[in-house]
């Protein structure tokens, strides 16, 4: 695997917000794609994103994902802090 050709695990969390708000741009959405295809870990990481967010859209309350709870979910999944987090 060439770590130069395409995203690095840093560049996708940096980006993973975005990415599961679907706010990133077609370019970038689809080298996060390969990078997850090529990366378990950061798939486990997308995967349980989403599954949580569609919890919480199921559930009717809001339907926008809470600030709060995907800070604790990047808690709970041992992510950088420092992610950003805003829209
Ligand atoms: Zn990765």
């Amino acid at each position: 695997m060439n770590h130069h050709h395409g995203l690095e695990c840093q560049d996708l969390l940096n980006n993973i917000s975005a990415y599961i708000d679907g706010e990133l741009d077609d370019e970038l959405c689809g080298k996060i794609e390969a990078h997850i295809e090529s990366c378990p870990n950061c798939k486990v990481v997308i995967n349980t994103l989403k599954r949580t967010i569609q919890l919480y859209q199921e559930d009717g309350e809001s339907e926008t994902f809470p600030l709060d709870a995907r800070h604790r979910l990047f808690t709970a999944l041992d992510l950088d802090e420092d992610l950003d987090l805003s829209d």
